[in-house]
């Protein structure tokens, strides 16, 4: 695998594929822009060496063309770390673009997902993002888990870089977890069920603890025949679920699961109290302490996925406990990663202490699990 910094890219058309998948507020507007922050070092690196940059992003999962996911506002917000530069959102884009292009400006395309070729990696779909220039940079190891056409279709038709943000992930990532110190413990959270669920098989053979909250709790729940409600969950990963639980006593490893939790009102529940109307939306406090505990005495430590709907104050304690536990672990190494964990953690206090803060949730814990992405496979 080739990186920018061998000294090959200078006055090239380059098509770097970042993730400028930001957090948003409900209206559409950034909450977070992390992401945006941590591919500056490569923007930068690629412009100093007089590159010409087409960048390129998905931004949510849209179904159809929808203001919302417009990469417009992020194109606003990128402007303002580079001024030297100015920033030009393309909406539109064939090759009449390249023979407009110049070093002075950086091109951002639209959300590639608005492009029905984008994730079913359709060749066309590459070839034409593959015109557009010279050669490709992939710096979004938080989307390279994913075998999408801007991840691994342009390379096929372009020479291929990785950029700093990616290299900086695969080093410490894989230095964090290599021969890790015992016991392990894993916290996983969020609402992306189905696609989390399935590194959890992986998490049994080589973790000590997992501790599972969020939208993944629900689905254990369920399979332990609990009620939860209005809660969220995915009933079609039930059996998978079950084939888990068994696996886990195979291995004789605990999931730890909230043994109390906070529903819509505010109010904290036994789970034996949940009613069919209530929706479970953080962890509650016994859950908290024990989950902290388990936590405290880790030698390395894996998190991905807020505990709860920490957008709303009221649902975000359970969430903090984890941050707290893990800041003042001074003993372990640990990942911490995930688009929405990041927002959940932005400007605490004690952020030193995390060996290892990742721009990748699922992208994070795949490449934990197998040693490499599709991505990174694509650019070798
Ligand atoms: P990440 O981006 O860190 O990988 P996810 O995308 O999987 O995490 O999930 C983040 C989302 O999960 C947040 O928006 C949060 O509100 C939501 N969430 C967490 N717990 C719950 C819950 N119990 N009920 C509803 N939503 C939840
Ligand atoms: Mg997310």
């Amino acid at each position: 695998m080739k990186y920018i910094d061998n000294g090959d890219l200078i006055n090239k058309k380059v098509l770097v594929r970042v993730d400028f998948n930001v957090s948003q507020n409900e209206d559409g507007s950034i909450s977070n822009d992390e992401r945006i922050k941590q591919t500056l070092p490569t923007l930068k690196y690629l412009l100093e060496s007089d590159n010409t940059l087409i960048l390129i992003s998905h931004l949510g999962n849209p179904k159809t063309i929808a203001e919302k996911f417009s990469l417009k506002p992020v194109a606003k917000r990128l402007q303002e770390y580079l001024l030297d530069y100015k920033v030009l959102f393309v909406n539109d884009y064939d090759q009449t673009l390249v023979k407009q292009m110049d070093t002075k400006t950086i091109y951002l395309l639209e959300n590639l997902r608005f492009d029905p070729g984008e994730k079913t990696n359709a060749p066309e779909f590459a070839k034409k993002l593959a015109s557009l220039a010279d050669a490709y940079v992939n710096d979004a190891f938080s989307a390279s888990h994913r075998a999408h056409a801007s991840i691994v279709g342009v390379p096929k038709f372009l020479p291929s870089y990785a950029g700093l943000l990616l290299k900086k992930e695969l080093e410490t990532i894989g230095k964090a977890i290599e021969n890790p110190q015992k016991p392990l413990v894993a916290i996983l959270g969020g609402a992306k069920i189905s696609s989390k669920i399935k590194l959890i098989g992986k998490f049994i053979e080589i973790t000590n603890q997992i501790i599972l909250a969020g939208g993944l709790a629900h689905n254990f729940f369920l399979a332990e025949g609990r009620q939860i409600g209005k809660s969220i969950s995915e009933p079609t990963q039930l059996e998978h679920t079950k084939e888990l639980i068994q696996k886990a006593n195979k291995y004789n490893i605990n999931i730890t699961l909230p043994v109390d939790v906070i529903i819509q009102t505010g109010e904290i529940k036994k789970l034996d109290e949940v009613g069919e109307s209530d929706q479970i939306l953080d962890v509650g406090p016994e859950s908290r302490a024990s989950f902290s505990r388990i936590i405290s005495e880790a030698k390395t430590i894996i998190w991905n996925g807020p505990l709860g709907m920490f957008e709303d104050p009221k649902f975000r304690n359970g969430t903090d406990a984890i941050y707290s536990a893990i800041t003042h672990n001074e003993n372990a190494t640990s990942v911490v990663g995930g688009g929405d964990t990041l927002t959940a953690i932005a400007g605490k206090e004690g952020r030193e202490k995390i060996t290892h803060i990742s721009t990748a949730g699922g992208a994070m814990l795949e490449f934990i699990e197998n040693g490499t992405l599709p991505g990174i496979e694509a650019l070798k």
